[in-house]
C-alpha cells in the first residue's frame, strides 16, 4: 500500500517567555525531528510516556498546533505548506479522536448537534439528512438513534468515546489521529472500544495513527509501532518485530518493564535510572544517553542517524550505525 502520510523531519518548539519584558527566555522541543510514514489502510501506533511528543506530532499533523518546521504530506498534499483555510477543509479527510472525550465534548450541546457538527462546518448534507446521519451513526458505535436528544453529562466514559468517534466518523474521513482514545477509560470498557475501533477501521477503510503509552493497547491494534523518546522517535518496525526482537535500548527497556503472562519466559528488567530530562534542556547527543545501560562516549557528542537497519526496522542508536561498528572493531 502505498503512504497515506508522509512525515518528514517534523519539529514543533514551544517558546518560555518570562522576565519583566516577557521576553523569550528558552524553548521547548516538544517535536524535534521526527520521520515515518503510515500506509493506507494500516495502523501505525506510536507509544512513549507523558510528555515525549506523542500528542503534540499528533496535532501538529492536523495543524491544530503550528509546527515550527518539516513537511507533512497527506494523499500527495503538503499540509505544511496549505493556509489555514485549505487546512480546515483538508479536516474532512484527517480527523482526531481525543483522549479525554468529555473535555472534547461540549457540556451544553446534545449529541445530535456535536456529531452533526462537522458536517455543518463542511457544509453536508441538509438538516434532514444530517439527522437521519446522526442516527446511523449512532447505531454504528453501538448507541441509539434517540441518544441524539441527550447531553454529555448522561453517559459513561465509554459511552461518551462512542460519540467521539461517531462525530470524527462524520465526514468520512480517510486517516483518524486517535490519541490515547482508550487512556482515560476503565480496563473492561478499554476492548470494547479497541475492537468498535478495528471494526470502523475495516468498515470505513480508515486509516490510523493510534498513539498511546500503554504498550499492550498498542500492541493489540497496530500493524507497526513507533517509539517516542523526548520529542524523537528511537524506533520504528512492523509490530512483531518490535515486541520480539527491539534494538533500541530505551524500546528494550520499556518493553522489559511489561509483566510477562507465561511464567517460563524469562523477561530480565532493564530498570532506567534518573528521571526523563526535560524537553527545555535536553542532553546533548543522544537525548537518551544519560539514562542508557549502553552509553559510548560518541552517545554524548553525536546524535544518532534515524536509520532503517533491515526489514523496515528503524532506530536512531550508534550501536547500530555501520561508523560506529567500523569505528569499533578498529
Ligand atoms: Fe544508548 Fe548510545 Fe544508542 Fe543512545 S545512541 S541509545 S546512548 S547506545
Ligand atoms: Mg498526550
Amino acid at each position: 500500500a502505498k503512504p497515506i502520510l508522509e512525515v518528514k523531519q517534523l519539529k514543533t518548539y514551544f517558546s518560555i517567555n518570562g522576565g519583566v519584558f516577557s521576553r523569550k527566555i528558552g524553548e521547548v522541543k516538544a517535536v524535534d525531528g521526527v520521520t515515518f510514514s503510515v500506509k493506507e489502510g494500516e495502523i501505525l501506533g506510536i507509544v512513549g510516556e507523558s510528555g515525549c511528543g506523542k500528542s503534540t506530532t499528533g496535532k501538529s499533523i492536523l495543524r491544530l498546533i503550528e509546527p515550527t518546521e518539516g513537511e507533512v504530506v497527506f494523499n500527495g498534499q503538503k499540509v505544511t505548506a496549505l493556509s489555514a483555510e485549505e487546512v480546515r477543509k483538508l479536516r474532512r479527510d484527517m480527523q482526531m479522536i481525543f483522549q479525554d472525550p468529555y473535555a472534547s465534548l461540549n457540556p451544553r450541546h446534545t449529541i445530535e448537534k456535536i456529531i452533526s457538527e462537522p458536517l455543518n462546518v463542511h457544509g453536508i448534507g441538509t438538516k434532514e439528512e444530517r439527522k437521519q446521519k446522526v442516527a446511523e451513526l449512532l447505531e454504528t458505535v453501538g448507541l441509539r438513534p434517540e441518544h441524539a436528544k441527550r447531553y454529555p453529562h448522561q453517559f459513561s466514559g465509554g459511552q461518551r468515546q462512542r460519540i467521539g468517534i461517531a462525530r470524527a466518523l462524520a465526514v468520512n474521513p480517510k486517516l483518524v489521529i486517535c490519541d490515547e482514545p482508550v487512556s482515560a477509560l476503565d480496563v473492561s470498557v478499554q476492548s470494547q472500544i479497541l475492537n468498535l475501533m478495528e471494526r470502523l477501521k475495516d468498515e470505513f477503510k480508515l486509516t490510523y495513527l493510534f498513539i498511546a503509552h500503554d504498550l499492550s493497547v498498542v500492541k493489540h491494534i497496530s500493524d507497526r509501532v513507533g517509539v517516542m523518546y523526548l520529542g524523537r522517535l528511537v524506533e520504528l518496525a512492523d509490530k512483531d518485530t518490535l515486541y520480539e526482537r527491539p534494538k533500541h535500548p530505551y524500546t528494550k527497556a520499556l518493553l522489559s518493564a511489561v509483566p510477562v503472562p507465561d511464567p517460563d519466559i524469562t523477561n530480565e528488567r532493564i530498570v532506567l535510572t534518573g528521571d526523563v530530562p526535560s524537553p527545555s534542556n535536553p542532553p546533548s547527543g543522544c537525548t537518551f544517553h544519560t539514562r542508557c545501560p549502553s552509553c559510548m562516549d560518541i552517545c554524548k557528542i553525536k546524535t544518532p542517524v534515524w536509520r532503517d537497519v533491515g526489514n523496515g526496522q528503524f532506530t536512531a542508536c550508534h550501536l547500530y550505525n555501520e561508523t560506529t561498528e567500523k569505528e569499533m572493531i578498529k
